[in-house]
């Protein structure tokens, strides 16, 4: 449908169709069935919700691209209307998005836009590097080690072979974990489909800090560095990227990482059209929020997910960029719009962490929960659950809703 259609100056319009968009459409449906007045509209560039969780798995392709893209159609109910559009911008006191479709008026706005790469001006690296943070990055990731794979069977020189066969993952957080330790699985098996030496491939992981998977429990970190040294990923850590080179990633200290194929995965920063807003911004251009989920001085804007800056108030620390902490900020911007509408007062976020789980290779991975670190297949099968129960709920929360199709 056109985007003129959808704007109206009595509607809810969300931004964004990820983990916290696509969760306050499908929770505000069922809270809305009485209701059928309030005009609620998706905008969102791509007509397919992304599993952005499972892309280590598509980057390492043992997973279709296709795979992690659920079409929105088969989620959303007719009462939501999805304007498929690129978002450039916000008229904030016209109360309307600017898209590729025209402008989309709201009466509440919630943004959801999630966030991007943040290179942190590295020279070369937004250039050099790919990048892992859709289903089209992670299938590229793929089809560049397929293609450095071949490149590195066609050659005799041992040296230029060994480079070829070497990807280089910057950033060692979780994302840059999951995907070394995916890809340093998968390998051996695609070096012998390449005619290389199953032990030809390797994986190094490069992070700037002291320690991997920063900010988690010390036995976490151990029993992810033990797993990630088992299948072979090369960790060196204090190893911050001065540049991204033709040759490799130049270290601070000088030394040259190596390798056929770069991907960075050092962190997240908001979405460019907020930087160029006059909305608030904090830390890494996030948006900055009041304990409700509204933007400061916005009150008819609710941000939630990667976008949002949401403060702990219990740690005093800015909640991390995880699909965990945005579906919980979903559900909160659902109830505080339902809230509006029956003018009710508004609740305050709380975020209740329900633990870490990080799969490290295709068998093992770790986790905390309640304060237990566990390392090994059960961890792996805790994430294949949590990915399972996730699909599982967007389903059923799509059952919910009496006017579904
Ligand atoms: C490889 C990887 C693995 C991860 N693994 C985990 C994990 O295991 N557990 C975990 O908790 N978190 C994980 N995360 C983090 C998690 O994916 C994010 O925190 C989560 O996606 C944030 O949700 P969101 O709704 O804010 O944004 P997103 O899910 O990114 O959604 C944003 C939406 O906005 C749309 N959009 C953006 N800009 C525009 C525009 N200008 N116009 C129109 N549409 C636009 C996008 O198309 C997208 O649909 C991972 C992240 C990555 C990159």
């Amino acid at each position: 449908m056109s985007a003129s259609a959808a704007g109206s100056g009595g509607q809810i319009v969300i931004a964004g169709a990820g983990y916290a968009g696509l969760h306050v459409a499908l929770r505000l449906t069922a809270k809305l069935r009485d209701q059928p007045t309030v005009q609620l509209t998706l905008v969102d560039r791509h007509d397919y919700h992304q599993v952005i969780t499972e892309l280590p798995r598509v980057a390492g392709g043992t997973r279709a691209a296709d795979a992690v893209r659920i079409p929105l159609q088969d989620m959303l109910a007719t009462r939501v209307r999805f304007v498929q559009t690129e978002i450039s911008g916000f008229d904030l006191s016209g109360r309307q998005l600017i898209t590729g479709a025209g402008p989309v008026g709201w009466r509440w706005l919630v943004l959801a836009l999630g966030s991007r790469p943040n290179d942190f001006a590295i020279p070369g690296l937004a250039q050099r590097a790919l990048s892992v943070y859709s289903a089209s990055d992670a299938e590229r990731v793929w089809a560049a080690v397929s293609k450095a794979l071949d490149e590195a069977a066609a050659t005799t020189d041992p040296e230029r072979q060994r480079r070829l066969a070497t990807v280089v993952v910057g950033g060692g957080g979780a994302t840059g974990v999951e995907l070394a330790g995916e890809l340093a699985a998968i390998l051996p098996q695609a070096a012998s489909d390449h005619g290389l030496a199953p032990g030809r491939p390797a994986v190094q992981l490069v992070e700037a800090g002291p320690t991997i998977l920063a900010g988690s429990s010390p036995q976490l970190i151990d029993k992810a560095t033990k797993i990630l040294s088992d299948l072979g990923v090369g960790v060196r850590t204090n190893a911050a990227i001065a540049a991204a080179t033709e040759d490799g990633f130049r270290l601070k200290d000088g030394q040259l990482v190596q390798g056929g194929v770069f991907v960075w995965a050092g962190g997240v920063e908001a979405p460019e059209l907020v930087a160029d807003s006059e909305l608030p911004t904090g830390h890494n251009g996030r948006v900055k929020v009041d304990r409700y989920l509204r933007v400061l001085d916005h009150p008819q804007i609710y941000a939630a997910g990667d976008l949002a800056s949401v403060t702990d108030p219990r740690t005093g620390h800015v909640l991390p960029p995880l699909a965990q902490v945005a579906l919980e900020e979903g559900e909160t911007v659902a109830r505080n719009l339902d809230a509006e509408l029956r003018g009710r007062p508004l609740e305050a976020f709380t975020f209740h962490d329900k633990g870490f789980v990080v799969s490290v290779g295709t068998r093992r991975g770790v986790a905390d929960i309640a304060g237990i670190t566990t390392g090994g297949r059960l961890a792996h099968l805790l994430k294949d659950a949590i990915e399972w129960e996730y699909r599982q709920s967007v389903r059923h929360l799509r059952g919910w809703d009496p006017v579904a199709r």
